[in-house]
């Protein structure tokens, strides 16, 4: 049975005939970039996280770009981000001239904690950027809190957890900015690329909206340098048609995520986060035997999850891989190498030893919980992990 990795052909197939007339709306409109649809695109998002301010801009990167431009970091200081991340985190860092500075993560749950962001602290450091990795939440009160005591500024990195909660709160709403993506193999994924920078403050949108647009207020005056980080029309239209999917569709992701581990750990060789290296303190304790190790979720948080990502212990993975793979389904290590590992950082970073992040590069495995799984094809992810177990534990 095949079950690719990422499905939005599903989604996108049934509202068809809404996409067609957006797209032929925006056509008659003859406004292609910013407008009507982008205005009220950011009105219903902003809305649906819970009535903060949007801004829609070009990517996810250029969110946390715009985002970090707007709190004017630059050459001197110092950006904390997880070492075990997508580069965009620590691209955006380095291309303004400021130093990424890597902590980091916690081996069970995968996210930073304010103890590892503290450790890498020093009197430069003007922000940080948490990522909500997979779809889960880092304790966003704690490091919100600690950067509030040292005044650091905190950009939420929420392009895999749109839709997460912490408590009652939408993640991306809990920092000065939270910034999250379109790209298509996201939550919300357009037809082509897109993003979104979130604020409680109506100053600080202003001047998001000014930075996306070359820093230009009023026309042809720039006060500040920013750049074209404009949101096009017909994505935003799009994205509007699958907007009230969002929330049906959270809800089966994280429904498909639990069928699958409350099958495999019930199998004496799988537990949940890893105990004996985690700070979470989460989990059953199964013992250093462990073939795979299931994602520790934060209590007080609502992931949304984008992917379900597993452990696989013993130098195992590339093992199970291949049994995937012949049973075609499909899986990915997000991410093989360490930001600080990263051949264009190792000039511009600071980094000691990240035992945590270099361990999970070596043994994550990334498999698939979009909404459109049938049935038989959730039992067939299950049945294909669980018959590797029982034969590697023979
Ligand atoms: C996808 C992603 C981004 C970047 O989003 P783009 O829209 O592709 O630029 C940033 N951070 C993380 C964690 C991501 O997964």
């Amino acid at each position: 049975m095949n079950v690719p990795l990422f499905s939005a052909q599903a989604r996108n197939q049934a509202l068809e005939e809404s996409l067609q007339e957006s797209f032929s709306r925006v056509l008659r409109s003859g406004q292609f970039i910013l407008g009507d649809e982008v205005t009220a695109f950011e009105a219903e998002l902003g809305r649906w996280m819970g009535g903060v301010e949007a801004v829609g801009v070009s990517s996810g990167t250029d969110a946390l770009l715009c985002a970090l431009m707007a709190l004017e970091v630059g050459r001197g200081d110092e950006v904390i981000i997880p070492a075990f991340t997508f580069f965009s985190t620590a691209g955006v860092v380095a291309r303004l001239g400021a130093t990424p500075v890597f902590c980091d993560v916690c081996p069970a749950c995968y996210q930073v904690t304010p103890e590892m962001m503290e450790a890498v602290r020093t009197s430069r450091t003007r922000a940080v950027i948490p990522v909500c990795l997979f779809g889960h939440c880092p304790d966003m009160e704690g490091i919100v809190n600690w950067a509030g005591e040292h005044e650091i500024a905190v950009v939420e990195d929420i392009a895999q957890a749109l839709g997460a909660r912490v408590g009652d709160v939408r993640a991306g709403t809990l920092g000065d900015f939270g910034c999250t993506s379109f790209f298509p193999t996201k939550n919300l994924g357009g037809m082509g690329d897109g993003g979104m920078i979130f604020t409680e403050c109506t100053h600080r949108a202003e001047r998001l909206r000014a930075l996306r647009n070359h820093g230009m207020e009023p026309r042809y005056y720039h006060s500040r340098v920013g750049g074209n980080f404009r949101l096009d029309a017909l994505q935003a239209a799009l994205l509007r048609d699958k907007l009230p999917y969002l929330d049906g569709d959270l809800e089966a992701r994280a429904s498909h995520a639990h069928e699958v581990m409350d099958r495999l750990r019930t199998h004496p060789l799988v537990q949940v986060g890893c105990p004996s290296t985690c700070d979470c303190s989460g989990g059953g304790r199964k013992g250093s035997e462990a073939m795979i190790s299931l994602p520790f979720i934060r209590p007080g948080q609502t992931p949304a999850w984008n992917l379900l990502t597993v452990r696989v212990h013993h130098g195992q993975r590339h093992c199970l891989r291949e049994v995937l793979g012949k049973a075609k389904i499909g899986n990915e290590i997000y991410y093989p190498v360490p930001l600080h590992r990263q051949e264009c950082l190792r000039e511009v970073t600071v980094a000691g030893t990240l035992p945590h992040a270099e361990l999970l590069a070596d043994e994550v495995l990334s498999l698939p919980v979009y909404p459109e799984l049938s049935r038989e094809q959730l039992a067939w992810i299950s049945d294909t992990l669980l018959g590797w177990l029982d034969r590697v534990s023979r």
